[in-house]
Parts: structure tokens; sequence; C-alpha cells
């Protein structure tokens, strides 16, 4: 892990008024693009060449830094540059796969927002079923192996493969049965089986909940909620009954955008303090904790219970639903906020207190 001190080092020889805030061009980089320069900040987007357009046509990016291949984001020459440029990076998901969890640890030299420790807890099941469940929160029931399955499952692999060969089974015989079509079709390797991560199937709807912690205010806002939009289990469940099994398509779970949606109000205490939890127990366990956005992805059952079956240590892509503003973050102050804004103000408060160091990595 670079040490934070490193990082400091090389913050305090930048030129604190001529911050720039980068990210790479995908996921959520348009609302973080767009919320930085409504607060004042001057942008950059890194980019290959044929991804360039939207930031082009929607003109969030001041600059636009090229890149022959997104991993190429982690080179020396790149980093360079953005530390020139008075770098912060707002790391999200595209971010980290194409940069590469380690080297974000280890090498990527460029202060970013938010807790960089924190990341390899999201992406390790262990890790993170070790911070939602040790903060309390309602976790679908693990298995230990195939042999354990005593009802309906959902079988999941490693690696951010965004729910593809994901499926739903019931019985073992199922499980070896559906293992070997996805293994016949490629979905799915030897090497993945031995990895997969069996737990119990929440029959529930889908919330996916999108908190901010601001380290400045020591405080958890909840600043909107999607739900996703998935294929092929999206468009499956348009197909009536009897047909889908004539059809015989085992669904995948793929997200592929994402619907913005609000919460019956009485399970408001209930989402308050699931993220409070969250936020206590970070801290306890990744000092200095989660810093800035996180999400926690759910399925609220007919006991109107929350079950968390997955967690974004950074801004999460259903983020995107509220580019203008969600139902929640607008009750703040009244005005459109994006969850993009959001991290510019804080950044930009933490640069006029001069407290940065409580906000970066
Ligand atoms: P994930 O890649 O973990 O976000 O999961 C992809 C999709 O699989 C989710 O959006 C849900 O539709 C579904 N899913 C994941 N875990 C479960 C579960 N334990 N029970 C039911 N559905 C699930
Ligand atoms: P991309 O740059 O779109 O290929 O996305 C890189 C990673 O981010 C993939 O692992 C996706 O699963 C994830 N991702 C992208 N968009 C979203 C979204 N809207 N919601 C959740 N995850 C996303």
């Amino acid at each position: 892990m670079i040490p934070k001190e490193e990082i400091m080092g090389i913050f305090e020889k930048y030129n604190k008024d001529e911050v720039t805030i980068v990210t790479v061009g995908s996921h959520t980089s348009l609302h973080i693009l767009k919320g930085a320069k409504l607060e004042g900040f001057s942008t950059a987007v890194i980019t290959t060449k044929d991804r360039a357009i939207p930031y082009k046509r929607f003109g969030v990016a001041d600059k636009f830094i090229y890149v022959d291949q997104f991993s190429d984001i982690s080179k020396e020459e790149i980093q360079q540059q953005l530390r020139d440029m008075n770098a912060i990076i707002v790391p999200h998901g595209s971010f980290i796969a194409y940069c590469g969890l380690d080297n974000v640890e280890d090498t990527f030299k460029v202060p970013m927002f938010g807790n960089r420790a924190i990341l390899r807890w999201e992406a390790e099941r262990d890790l993170e079923g070790q911070l939602l469940g040790g903060s309390g929160l309602r976790i679908p029931k693990k298995y230990g192996g195939p042999d354990e399955i005593d009802g309906p499952v959902m079988v999941k692999f490693p690696g951010a493969r965004g729910g593809r060969g994901y499926f739903p089974c019931s019985s073992v015989e199922e499980f070896w049965r559906k293992i070997g079509e996805f293994k016949a079709k490629g979905v799915l390797t030897e090497d993945d089986v031995s990895k997969a991560h069996i737990e119990e199937y929440v029959v529930g709807a889908n919330y996916c909940i999108h908190y901010f912690y601001s380290p400045l205010k020591d405080q958890v806002e909840l600043m909107g909620i999607d739900r996703r939009y998935e294929s092929s289990i999206d468009g499956l469940v348009r197909v009536p009954a009897k047909d889908q099994l004539e059809l015989n398509i085992d669904p995948s779970y793929v997200i592929t955008g994402n619907f913005p949606v609000v919460i019956r109000e009485s399970l408001l205490p209930q989402v308050f303090d699931m993220g409070d939890k969250l936020v206590a127990k970070a801290k306890e366990e990744v000092n200095p904790g989660m810093l800035g956005p996180f999400c926690l992805q759910s399925l609220c059952n007919d006991n109107l219970e929350l079950v968390v079956f997955e967690m974004s240590a950074r801004v999460d892509g259903g983020t995107n639903t509220f580019m203008n503003g969600s139902p929640y973050s607008c009750l703040y102050t009244g005005e459109p906020l994006s969850m993009g804004q959001r991290i510019a103000k804080e950044i930009k408060l933490a640069l006029e207190l001069n407290m940065i160091d409580k906000v970066i990595s």
C-alpha cells in the first residue's frame, strides 16, 4: 500500500488553486466530471480515442488524456501527466478494473479521493462478508459447497464479470447439470467452478442504496437509490411463463443499465441504520474507513428486511440514475445534487479548511 505520507508529500507540491478532478471515461465519469465543473474545478478525462465521444459531446472534460489502451493508465508517464495537472483522481468501477487493484494499492502514486485501502474489501468476497456481516447487516446465508444445497441458491463466480455466469438453482443435481452446460458453452472454466460462491437465493425487490459518508461533517447521507436492469433476466421476465419453459433459456445477470427508485418511507430508518453501521465498522477494520460514496446492494424480502448481497466501496454505477439529483439528495439543500457534485463539494470544503488529508489517500 502506498503510504499516506507519500501521497500527502505529492499533494504538498501541488498548486492548490489549480486542482484538476480526473477520472477514466466510463462508468460514472459524466457526473463526476460535471459535478466537479459545477463546483468550479478544472476537469480531465482519461480515455482512448474511440471512447472519447461522450465526453466531447457532453462537454464535461476540460482536458483529454489519451491512452492507447485503458490498462496504460497506471504507466509512469500518465501518472506524471496527472501530477503535473495537480490531479485528484476519483476512482470508480471501471477505473479499478482497468488500472488493476494491485496497481491502485502499490504503484499508482496520484492522490485519490477516498480510502484506497478499502477497495480490496469489495473485491474479495471473504473481506466483503467480514465487513458486511461484522457490521450486523443481514446478508444471504453462505453455503460451504454444492453438497449443502437444501433450497434455492444463487451461484456466483469471482472477478469483475458483471454477473456473467451467475445462476440460480435448488439442488445438488441441478448445480452440476448447470455447471456442465456453462462449461460446454465456454462461460465458465474449471478454475471458476472451484471458486464457486453459493449463497441463499433471496426473493425480494432490488434496492441499491447510494450513501455518502462525509469525514469532514462526520455524517452519512442518503444520496439516491437505483435498481438494476440486467440481461438476460430482465428480458426473460417479459416472456410468458409457458413460453419460458418451452424456450429453455438460462438467465444471466449482466448489468446493462439502471432505474431510479424510491423506497417505502417507513424503511428509511433501516436504510440509515445500515449506512451508519457500515461506516462505524469500516473505521474499525480499514482505518480511516469508508470515505465518500459507497453502495449497499440489497433485496427487500416480504418481512421488509433489506438483505445486502453486495457492496461497492466507491461510487457505484447506479449513481448515474441521479446525474440531475435524486428525490433524496434534493432534500438536503433543495437543489439537484449528483454523487459527482457531492464528491466535488467535499474536496472543495477540504481544500478551504486545509483538511485534504481527511479525504484523500
Ligand atoms: P451482483 O453481480 O452480485 O451485483 O449480482 C447480480 C445480480 O444477481 C443482482 O443484481 C441480482 O439480480 C442477482 N442476485 C445476486 N445475489 C442474489 C441473491 N443472493 N439472491 C437473489 N438474487 C441475487
Ligand atoms: P465498463 O467500463 O462499462 O466496461 O465497466 C467496468 C466495470 O464496471 C464492469 O465490471 C461493470 O460490471 C461495472 N459497471 C459498469 N457500469 C455499471 C453500472 N451501471 N452498475 C454497476 N456496475 C457497473
